[in-house]
């Protein structure tokens, strides 16, 4: 790879070892991070890295905002910890409940149910739809579809969901209850002279078609994120949610929104389904919820969908499910100030007023002959190179020319996303015009090394 071999005598860190989140060892030279100021970051070194991906895509409010340290400062002098079962809770959780609830405004949630992660509320997304469906006596309504290319997770339900191979292969996944639809990646997937809506008419056919073939009373939910993350930043093609949520709809089908990355203002609108006009029955957000200080998830629910579960909890138990840090007071409380901030700080404007200087300042590299598509909308981008502009000519992977253009910007002081030859960003959405002029500029210098590295 590009850093095994050093980069014009940069030896980088190893982006593509294995995943090693969780396991922690030395012989990979991992980045060490040790601090955060605003954008930044620094590493042990005292580099200093513009943070294009905001941690993972969750440090919405940058590296150092005093305001959510002091929240969690008070909760632990306060209430370190008291747990949310058995009717007894914490006046932070009770208070962001409420706070998120209002916040979201699509449609109506009338409960959230809080988790560690947004990999634990899909999870819980699952059950509740489970039992949401034996309460009305249809237990065989039990599957889900997702898409290929999706990202909801890494526990089992949530890796099942999610639509990337290496999810999947060597752990027996996805679980048999779990289906894949089509990626809604016009550029990669359309047919030829196929309009963007017309490509979205075949996609919501084919799900239509795939419900059909295993029985609509068999299908549960179908869970979307609005713009896909992980799987190389999507956005979805004209009328594409308009139209999957029609065939949902007519099949009694859930709809799960998955606004891990979308939710707090990142497309410049508050969630992801406002700006897609997705009325779902199940939310689920974490990350930028507490702008990731402390870790938070939460899923959220439907008046029907929680009305049919309250109603039926006498017959059928209650719903047993629950997380010893479920609503933890220092991550409500946290997250509390992160949401009231996003708001003084009229977030979504701030992304809407940034967003053209960022979008259109990185699209200005499209012409560039190593670049396939760039791609994304308010502060979320991803960058694909292919030879020949053309979905269909991947460079040989063992050129390693994403890992070489994300060693570019490392050197160059800015961390971004690879996976492969996809570069994700996702900024924090504090950034300032500056740091979004320092960030094309980097990406430049970095895309140009990376052209002359193709025609070496
Ligand atoms: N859903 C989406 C859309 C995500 O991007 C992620 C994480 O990147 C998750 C779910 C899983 O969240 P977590 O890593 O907090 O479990």
């Amino acid at each position: 790879t590009a850093d095994s071999q050093g980069v014009g005598g940069y030896k980088g860190h190893d982006m593509l070892a294995p995943f090693t989140a969780g396991w922690q060892s030395t012989d990979v030279n991992p980045l060490v991070i040790e601090k955060s100021e605003g954008s930044y970051v620094y590493d042990i070194n005292g580099k200093k890295y513009l943070d294009t991906l905001a941690g993972l895509w969750c440090t919405a409010l940058g590296g150092n905002e005093p305001k959510l340290v002091a929240a969690a400062t008070a909760q632990l002098n306060k209430l370190p910890f008291y747990h949310s079962f058995w009717n007894r809770t914490t006046k932070p959780s009770l208070d962001l409940a409420k706070d998120l609830l209002e916040t979201f405004t699509a449609t109506k949630m009338a409960k959230a149910f809080f988790t560690n992660s947004g990999s634990e509320a899909n999870d819980t997304q699952v059950k509740l739809v489970w039992y949401y469906n034996n309460a009305l006596g249809r237990p065989d309504k039990k599957k889900f579809i997702a898409r290929t290319k999706s990202y909801h997770g890494s526990t089992l339900i949530a890796a099942s969901l999610s639509g990337l191979p290496a999810l999947h292969q060597k752990f027996d996944l996805p679980a048999p209850f779990v289906l894949h639809t089509d990626c809604p990646h016009y550029w990669r997937y359309h047919l030829p002279g196929e309009t963007e809506k017309e490509f979205a008419t075949r996609l919501a056919n084919n799900l239509e078609n795939l419900i059909l073939k295993e029985g609509p009373e068999t299908i549960a939910a179908f869970i979307a994120e609005p713009v896909m993350g992980a799987g190389g930043v999507i956005p979805p093609p004209a009328t594409y949610f308009e139209k999957v949520q029609a065939v949902v709809k007519k099949y009694d089908i859930l709809f799960i929104a998955d606004e891990v990355i979308c939710a707090f203002g990142r497309l410049g609108t508050m969630f992801g389904c406002d700006k897609y006009n997705i009325k779902p029955d199940l939310v689920s957000v974490a990350k930028a919820l507490s702008s990731a200080y402390m870790p938070i998830g939460a899923a959220m629910v439907s008046p029907e969908v929680s009305d049919v579960i309250y109603s039926q909890s006498n017959k059928l138990g209650t719903f047993s499910h629950g997380f010893t840090y479920s609503g933890h007071p220092v991550s409500c409380a946290v997250a509390i100030e992160a949401l009231k901030l996003y708001k003084e700080r009229n977030i979504t404007e701030h992304v809407k007023q940034i967003a053209p200087k960022f979008q259109d300042g990185l699209k200005a590299f499209s012409d560039s002959p190593i670049i396939g598509e760039i791609r994304g909308t308010g502060l979320i981008l991803g960058t694909e190179f292919t030879d020949n502009k053309s979905p269909n000519d991947p460079f040989p992977p063992e050129w390693g020319i994403g890992a070489y253009f994300g060693a570019q910007c490392e050197k160059h002081g800015m961390l971004v996303r690879v996976a492969g030859d996809n570069i994700m960003m996702s900024p924090p959405i504090i950034i300032t015009p500056e740091e979004v002029d320092e960030l094309i500029f980097k990406y430049g210098k970095a895309l140009k090394a990376t052209e002359e590295r193709v025609n070496e």
